[in-house]
């Protein structure tokens, strides 16, 4: 998060001052640093060397086009979860033979949306979804590139809603179920079998869950192998953690660096393929807000700002912990402990819980960091909240690169009787 410094006092976003974006497109909004997340994607790119290898971007993480187009210039892939994403990913200018279809529930419509576009593979995750491909293909003429998701029944040790390899989730498919799929995938003619995928779990900050992963793939990767179904690809998913208050979690290069080690080590010559999200974007965003009232109900203390739990749900979601930094550095203010709390008509409307700092006064800006994944992506118009602009900055510059939606927004598609 070195992008994010105080300088003379005041809180910058690489050479810009937060308050000089604010001043011009109001409160709250998103910023995001444009160096932070070409460092992260170089951090993953430049630990494989040699080794044929794609990164492809999880879009759900951050599906703003600005974004999507940076990283796609930096020959990123993308990792779609769904029809929108792959229009977005599409638009923003990634090729479809560098686009991967992730997702349980994968629908006709969008199925077919992926053949036409020609995407790399589907990471197809039940019999009934990879018979509903074949089916389509069938029915077309196209034929699917594909690989099934294997559910290696790891821990990774991670907050259970974003945990997802192990055998009670409802992602993948058991290492059996795996294979017998792939035998019946080789005598399909509509499909074309072309790798192997995995996905654990999100903001994993230790690097052995992924290598015991890679181990239950590597087995059956062997299995298939035996019997004459070869893989071109091996996707070893995301979920890379990111570091939001004090965890220690490895850097992308070294992540990298492991799991090619242990492919070496089981003989897996296949190209890699990882789809991180957050681990790219995470620490480079940040959600700028300004504080409306401050309260104090029996003794307790609430700074009650113009960002809430639409704009930024991960808080009352998963508990999750952001710091939160002045935007204006001074030391005249009292500690005190508090809670941050947004407009919305919901106790569960926090941005943070019991957080020992220095009381902001009403009027100032706050900044809630390392929002730049699963912030603005997973914010809704609840209450009827106008979405909120996202703000690129690059050096001394920025760019608004999605606009404040308006009132007008809001009701744009709906009758009125
Ligand atoms: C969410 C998701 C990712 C990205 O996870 P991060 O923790 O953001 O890296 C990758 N692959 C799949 C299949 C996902 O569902």
């Amino acid at each position: 998060m070195e992008e994010f410094s105080y300088q003379d006092g005041e809180l910058c976003c690489e050479d810009l001052p937060m308050s000089r974006i604010a001043k011009e497109v109001g409160t709250p909004f998103y910023c995001y640093s444009a160096a932070h997340i070409i460092k992260r994607f170089r951090a993953y790119d430049q630990a494989f060397g040699d080794r044929k290898h794609l990164i492809c971007f999880a879009v759900k993480a951050n599906s703003n086009l600005v974004i999507l187009n940076l990283l796609g210039k930096l020959g990123a892939g993308a990792d779609i979860v769904s029809g929108g994403e792959l229009f977005r990913a599409l638009r923003a200018g990634i090729p479809a033979n560098r686009i991967v279809f992730s997702g349980v529930g994968k629908t006709t419509e969008e199925i077919q949306a992926a053949l036409d576009a020609g995407i790399l593979m589907f990471n197809i995750e039940s019999m009934q979804e990879f018979h509903a491909i074949a089916k389509t293909c069938r029915e077309t003429g196209k034929k699917a590139r594909i690989s099934f998701r294997v559910n290696p029944d790891v821990d990774p040790k991670t907050h259970p809603y974003i945990s997802t390899g192990l055998k009670k989730n409802k992602f993948g498919m058991p290492v059996h179920d795996a294979l017998e799929a792939y035998r019946e995938a080789k005598r399909n003619p509509h499909v074309e079998i072309t790798g192997i995928d995995c996905h654990i779990g999100s903001q994993l900050t230790q690097i052995q869950p992924f290598l015991d992963a890679l181990d239950r793939v590597a087995a059956v990767v062997q299995t298939l192998n035996d019997e004459g179904i070869q893989l071109s690809y091996l996707d070893t998913g995301g979920g890379l953690g990111i570091r939001y208050h004090d965890e220690t979690p490895p850097d992308p290069g070294k992540l990298i660096r492991e799991l090619i080690k242990r492919m070496d080590a089981n003989g897996l010559q296949q190209t890699v393929i990882v789809e991180p999200g957050r681990s790219i974007c995470g620490n480079a965003g940040a959600l700028v807000t300004k504080v409306l009232y401050t309260k104090e109900n029996s003794g307790k203390t609430f700074v009650i700002v113009d960002a809430a739990m639409n704009d930024l749900p991960r808080p009352s979601l998963y508990q999750a912990y952001h710091d939160i930094w002045h935007l204006n550095q001074t030391s005249n203010r009292k500690p005190c402990l508090v809670d941050i709390v947004g407009p919305i008509c919901e106790t569960g409307d926090f941005l943070a819980k019991e957080r020992e700092m220095p009381l902001p006064a009403q009027g100032e800006l706050l900044s809630v960091m390392s929002a730049g994944a699963y912030g603005f992506s997973m914010s809704s118009n609840y209450n009827s909240r106008p979405r909120i602009p996202e703000v690129l900055v690059n050096g001394s510059e920025f760019r608004v690169i999605r606009k404040r939606e308006s009132y007008e927004d809001l009701v744009r598609i709906e009758e009125i009787s």
